[in-house]
């Protein structure tokens, strides 16, 4: 028996755990979860747990349904929502098919893919996310919780309270939080997380919805990810910091450029403004998700870069001269509803395709980008991001940098799935268009 997996069985023991939570995400992101006894645990990391994944969204062709789930013991954490006595603990699992090979429908597998091609070249991506969300009283309507802005202290038991109690328990599977504040809208809240490895902050992210909700319903309210409730507030983006380091060197600084930017940084940024519209429909994946990218708000409607250009779809920000392992650019499309798994694995292949091809990068923009009309903006080679989800899935189809990421298999489920989706939005008589015409039509 391995180091890890003796810590697992000794923690259940000392923590008296009685039930163990088997976690892994389906292609749009959710998570899913089966429960073991104890006595199964040994079993379960040596030679995995067999289930049926033909009701798992985009897991199994129907004739090959058979899946394992190989539980990951560095994930072992004990559930502080539960009770402490005959607890719950769980962990994130890698699916393979019966015959051991890794299963193409897993995403934690597209960007264990991803995370190799980068270590092949000798990088370690490192992930901070932002992410903000709201907390409602009631769902639908929905009404927010408080009527705070930004970085306002709202008073006790409006959301301070909540983010309190969210990051104790974020802290205690093993979360570390930099920091935390209300957000420009009402009832929006934002957590920082501290970086990790790409493939720990997926896990974590996932972690941190499930925790987010639970705090909520423990306080009788309701969280929710959704990209943009209110047509009249800002959306909850996840803005996420990246890097690549070469074992303790940060690859993207170089202390005598005049932006402190190594080659590589820019080669980077030159990948993700190229591939940008490609990747949108996995970064933004819901019809929803482009309502907040529809202009304002600081949600990034261009692919364009700067310093100080916060709605730039990337912002380079400035840290203090002798802290270089800071340095980092900020990639601002995704949304809190993302599945981190893909949009990392695409984030980074987009930003390694510009490294390998030593793409040319672009001119800072400032704010005027706005007031430039179209064709000027492509005279500065500025691409606009997707309108609509239909517009980013004709991008993404014609994409290989996706399809290679994701692979066939997710990549093909995807596109169905999501056009299914737009279909469906696209036959909806909305409130608005009824207001608008009902009389005067
Ligand atoms: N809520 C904004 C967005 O949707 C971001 C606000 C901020 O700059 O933190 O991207
Ligand atoms: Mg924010
Ligand atoms: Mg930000």
């Amino acid at each position: 028996m391995d180091r890890q997996t003796e810590y697992v069985l000794r923690s259940m023991e000392e923590r008296d755990i009685r039930f163990v939570r088997l976690w892994f995400t389906d292609v749009l992101g959710s998570l899913k979860s089966v429960a073991i006894a104890p006595a199964e645990v040994e079993g379960a990391i040596s030679e995995g747990v067999g289930f049926d994944g033909s009701a798992v969204e985009g897991f199994a062709r129907v004739f090959e349904s058979d899946m394992v789930a190989h539980p990951d013991p560095s994930t072992f954490q004990v559930l502080p929502w539960r009770q402490m006595e005959r607890g719950t603990a769980r962990m994130f699992c890698d699916i393979s098919l019966p015959d051991g090979s890794p299963s193409f429908a897993d995403p934690r597998y597209v960007l264990k893919r991803a995370l190799n091609r980068a270590a092949e070249a000798g990088f370690t991506f490192y992930i901070h996310p932002e992410v903000e969300f709201f907390l409602l009283r009631e769902l639908n309507p929905p009404v927010p919780l408080d009527e705070g802005g930004y970085f306002d202290h709202t008073t006790l038991g409006d959301g301070t309270d909540f983010r309190r109690d969210a990051i104790t328990m974020l802290e205690q599977m093993g979360i570390s939080v930099e920091f935390s504040h209300h957000e420009a809208a009402p009832g929006q809240h934002e957590i920082d997380l501290r970086y990790a490895d790409a493939l720990t902050m997926a896990d974590n992210i996932m972690t941190f919805r499930v925790v987010i909700r639970e705090v909520a319903v423990n306080q009788g309210i309701h969280a929710t990810f959704m990209p943009k409730p209110f047509s009249d507030f800002a959306g909850s983006g996840m803005h996420t910091h990246m890097s690549l380091f070469e074992g303790d060197t940060n690859a993207f600084y170089d202390g005598a450029d005049e932006y402190r930017l190594s080659k590589t940084a820019r080669h980077f940024i030159a990948g993700l403004l190229k591939h940008a519209p490609e990747i949108t429909a996995v970064t933004n994946q819901w019809v929803n998700s482009y309502k907040r990218l529809s202009g304002g708000s600081e949600a990034p409607t261009y692919a364009c870069w700067g310093r100080a250009n916060r709605s730039a779809l990337i912002r380079v920000p400035q840290f203090s001269p002798g802290k270089s392992s800071s340095a980092r650019i900020e990639y601002r499309a995704p949304d809190s509803a993302v599945n981190p798994y893909l949009a990392y694995a695409l984030m980074l292949n987009a930003g390694l395709a510009g490294i390998e091809g030593e793409y040319e990068l672009q001119e800072e923009t400032e704010d005027e980008v706005w007031r430039l009309s179209d064709r000027e903006r492509r005279s500065l080679g500025i691409q606009s991001l997707p309108r609509n989800l239909d517009e980013a899935l004709r991008i993404m189809e014609n994409s290989e940098l996706a399809a290679e990421t994701l692979g066939e298999h997710v990549f093909e489920y995807f596109m169905r799935n999501k056009r299914e989706e737009f279909e469906v939005y696209r036959a909806q008589v909305t409130p608005w268009e009824l207001e608008r015409h009902i009389r005067v039509l």
